[in-house]
């Protein structure tokens, strides 16, 4: 029997440690290859704790910390808890007394009025109905605003020389409201063109062009892929944003209206007695054309109004000081968020938040138990952060990014931990961001040191590379990688991506991601020690990460966002 399967049936029998037997060989290669690389002081991985990080997940998930809404008692408590922990592995707190680098916030909910879109045709006014014709959301930047402007067409709204579009060339949006695609031209890469459809792209494009306001178009791809319907269930929806020294926020435009999306029916209105139709401009779309942009002939008004409230929530920070004389002067920053979406209003239940993220910050937890066990600690230092408003935006981790308790240029990489779907034992790992600096060739060493392999990611539409809190790092030109465990399960019987899919599609953001649901312990095992080989790698290198030769996000954010 080979060895192989050998262990395969150890470990569905027995938490065994699931490293495959033939650890020699690859460690054979991983050898030669630190020889080469300055590595070979890099010590064993050692044993991760499933009991300890099931103790993790269980309180984190439980129903008193009431799904570690943002805000809650039940977050203060997560994050409590979180810092006791960190006191417990001799984490030093570099944020004062308590662990806890406060971020203030505001939550922007509506106020009644809410939101209006008129058209003033030459026919007459055309009211819009918000939540039927158009969507809007409450605007952390103003509490009430008006807008009354001259309308833009500008196509998709995208100013990308690096691929040969500018779709404000030639038009003068100076005190407009422009009016713009959503989505991208499908000839632009994925994650660049996530970039660029993004809305935040899009609205500081129009704002440094000069437009006053902006309004979003639904087209037909969107609609396939998110039915305007669908986004109406979220017209209630509080946004958040943190805040600067002075109270604004950290993420709006204060200088342009809150933006509104308008459907496809309503939105043919606005080019009636225009140079094309929008039909016309679907159409173009399709043929695989990038609509050009011409004035549109009417003008339109818009208000927004909203209440904010304050909110301060901790970031929880943990310092594992690093051991080199000139490298312990850098720092890796480790980081998971800790919050979760609360109770599900219509039905009162708890979304515990189990997978989401309580067992990313299991798995942070372990990593640093293990470093704070090893005979030696690591060259350079790690921060391991427990990041507050993940679900809100990104915004524990984007303001911890933007207000580092270090240097700014001290911050060397992010590994990123966020609902890693510990669902089975498993033969491979995707790493996000692998194949944009050189944090994918340590995840790839990391892995075969741990006997995994690395696998490419699975659903590159889905664009995950901006979609989480690595992301705000990035933003601010510091290499990341986010892991997630892969779809090759060690047992042939488990179709690992049917049950990621399934995971997805049943569980994501909904109660039923629960402790006592199918987290898998040796998979968390084997998770917890992968991400400590990645940290190990990264922080006993005598290199520091670095973005690779011309990659898209290295030059974007150089210098930061
Ligand atoms: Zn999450």
């Amino acid at each position: 029997m080979s060895r192989f399967s050998a262990i395969r049936v150890i470990a569905l029998k027995a938490p065994q440690s699931l490293r495959p037997v033939s650890r020699f060989v690859p460690l054979l290669v991983v050898g030669l290859l630190s020889a080469c690389v300055g590595l070979s002081q890099l010590p064993e991985i050692p044993r991760a704790d499933m009991e300890r990080m099931r103790a993790d997940v269980e309180f984190l998930a439980d129903d008193r910390l009431q799904g570690r809404e943002t805000g809650s008692a039940g977050y203060q408590q997560a994050a409590n808890y979180v810092a006791a922990r960190f006191a417990e592995l001799g984490l030093v707190s570099i944020t004062g007394e308590d662990y806890f680098q406060q971020v203030p916030l505001r939550k922007a909910l509506w106020d009644p009025g809410a939101a209006t879109l008129v058209l003033h045709s030459r026919e007459g006014d055309i009211t819009f109905d918000l939540g039927v014709d158009f969507l809007a959301a409450p605007s952390a930047a103003h509490r009430d605003s008006t807008t009354t402007a001259g309308l833009v067409f500008v196509g998709f709204g995208i100013d990308a020389p690096a691929y040969g579009i500018d779709d404000y060339a030639g038009l003068d949006v100076q005190g407009k409201i422009v009016v713009y695609l959503s989505g991208r031209p499908q000839h632009l890469p994925n994650e660049v063109g996530a970039h660029f459809a993004s809305n935040r792209t899009k609205q500081r494009t129009a704002a440094r062009r000069g437009a006053v306001g902006t309004i979003s178009l639904n087209t037909p791809m969107r609609e396939l892929r998110r039915p305007f319907a669908a986004s109406t269930k979220h017209l209630q929806d509080p946004r958040w944003d943190w805040l600067r020294a002075d109270e604004t926020p950290g993420n709006a435009i204060q200088r342009l209206q809150p933006g509104v999306m308008l459907d496809m029916p309503a939105a043919k209105q606005l080019f009636m007695g225009a140079a094309r139709s929008l039909d016309t401009i679907f159409t173009e779309i399709e043929n695989g054309l990038v609509p050009q942009g011409f004035s549109l002939p009417d003008t339109a008004t818009l208000t927004s109004s909203a209440k904010h409230q304050r909110i301060s929530s901790p970031n929880v920070v943990g310092l594992l000081p690093g051991q080199d004389p000139q490298l312990k002067h850098e720092y890796i920053i480790f980081s998971a968020h800790l919050d979760h979406i609360g109770i599900e209003p219509d039905t009162n239940l708890v979304n515990n938040g189990a997978q989401d993220n309580a067992a990313g910050i299991a798995v942070m937890l372990e990593v640093a138990r293990l470093f704070a066990a090893a005979e030696h600690g690591p060259r350079r230092s790690i921060l391991f952060v427990a990041v507050t408003a993940e679900e809100e935006g990104l915004l524990g981790s984007d303001y911890f990014a933007q207000h580092p308790p270090v240097a700014p240029s001290s911050m060397v990489a992010n590994i990123n931990l966020d609902m890693p779907m510990l669902l089975y034992p498993f033969r491979d790992v995707i790493a996000f961001g692998a194949e944009h600096s050189s944090l994918g060739e340590t995840t790839a060493r990391a892995a075969r040191r741990a006997g995994l392999k690395l696998s490419p990611d699975p659903m590159p539409e889905q664009v995950i590379f901006v979609r989480s809190d690595h992301y705000s790092f990035v933003r601010q030109g510091i290499p990341a990688i986010y892991l997630i465990t892969g779809r090759e399960a060690i047992d042939s019987e488990i179709d690992g991506s049917h049950a990621q899919i399934q995971f997805l599609r049943d569980h994501y953001h909904r109660p039923s991601d629960q402790s006592d649901a199918g987290i898998n312990y040796i998979a968390a095992q084997q998770f917890a020690e992968v991400n400590y080989a990645i940290a190990r790698d990264v922080a006993d290198s005598t290199q520091k990460p670095r973005w690779n030769q011309g990659d898209f996000f290295g030059e974007l954010y150089e210098s930061g966002d």
